[in-house]
């Protein structure tokens, strides 16, 4: 079985790995599409991220679907040649915060294709993929394995939402137009968000982020003072989604976002210098967003039942032996937005 792994930054190579043994309550699948993710490209380009380092190689990959090949002995509700997507996520299910309902803040997480515990956690680029029974979600008929690996993103943003509290008939900004900017625009607008607005410094993902609906689309690196308007009377927004990691977006929205509002934090970035008397004078609600849990199966269901059409977001499908070529896409944000590997 073939995988793709990353052995430092730049260092990308397809080798031959054994299969995996497989379990009485485990899965084995056979990967159809892998999306490539930031934090891929984190690890392809800078082999890490802050303090999250390879140290030893990685098999890249979290958001696969593919088609059941083999069960094991105590799978019941999983079939050979079932067409799944696979949750990359492993909660524990034992440690306090499992046992609370907040999986995806495990203390034993093990999260695929993920340096921030060593022993690494191999990533799901691979030809044949094990995985527990519970990760594996039937997809519709109908919906290509594609749009089924686009399940993981669209879960990252349907968390979002939770987070962000009820959103209908709110007025919504989405810094950052990337494909958790894009999916975060369709997760609000699912959510009944009345108008939505999403900016970006770069024309070719807000062309991609288009497709999603937004009401406006502003490149702020073209019009810089296009968010001035809204931020009379003491901002406008009710909420925010800050999908850029950028500190200068978060600041910007910080001005047009209206007192009381909420300020979600989805991209990861650096340190940052925030303006705290502006925070605590607005009685702003700055909050935290990290991975799903089951938000995961209620993307299935939304990408099932046609609630959330993620088909236009697919940039552009390469077959994995080209993965440089495809991380090396992936980056370039004036002409990609998801690409995806063909296993
Ligand atoms: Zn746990």
């Amino acid at each position: 079985m073939r995988a793709v792994v990353a052995h430092a930054a730049k260092d990308l190579r397809i080798e031959e790995l054994p299969d995996q043994q497989i379990g009485e309550k485990d899965v084995r699948v056979r990967i159809a599409f892998g999306g490539v993710c930031g934090s891929d490209l984190h690890y392809f380009n800078h082999g890490g991220f802050g303090q999250v380092r390879l140290r030893e190689p990685m098999v890249l990959g979290h958001e696969v679907a593919g088609i059941v090949e083999e069960i094991g002995r105590e799978v019941r509700r999983i079939k050979v040649g079932d067409r799944i997507a696979v949750s990359p996520s492993q909660p524990c299910n034992q440690c306090r915060y499992c046992l609370e309902g907040q999986q995806n803040q495990c203390l034993d997480m093990r999260f695929y294709g993920s340096a921030m515990r060593f022993p690494h956690i191999q990533g799901a680029f691979r030809e044949t993929l094990v995985c527990r029974q519970e990760q594996a979600h039937v997809v519709a008929p109908g919906v290509s394995l594609g749009e089924a690996a686009m399940a993981e993103p669209l879960a990252v943003c349907l968390h979002a939402a939770r987070r962000a509290g009820p959103l209908l008939g709110k007025r919504v900004l989405v810094t950052g137009a990337g494909p958790i900017g894009a999916l975060c625009v369709a997760a609000a607008r699912r959510a009944g968000a009345a108008e939505i607005v999403i900016t970006d410094i770069a024309d070719g993902v807000l062309d991609f982020a288009a497709r999603v609906r937004p009401d406006r689309i502003v490149n702020t690196a073209k019009e810089p003072d296009a968010l001035s308007a809204y931020a009379h009377d003491k901002g406008y927004f009710d909420t925010l989604f800050e999908a850029s990691g950028a500190a200068v977006a978060l600041r910007g929205a910080i001005d047009v976002v209206r007192p009381g509002g909420a300020l979600v934090q989805v991209g990861l970035g650096g340190d940052m210098t925030l303006p705290i008397n502006v925070i605590v004078a607005k009685e702003l609600q700055l909050r935290g967003t990290f991975r799903f849990h089951e938000e995961f199966a209620t993307a299935v269901e939304f990408i099932g039942k046609g609630l959330v059409d993620v088909k236009p977001l697919i940039s552009a499908t390469l077959p994995f032996v080209e993965a440089r070529q495809a991380f090396e896409l992936a980056g370039d944000r004036s002409r990609s937005m998801k690409v995806q590997l063909q296993f």
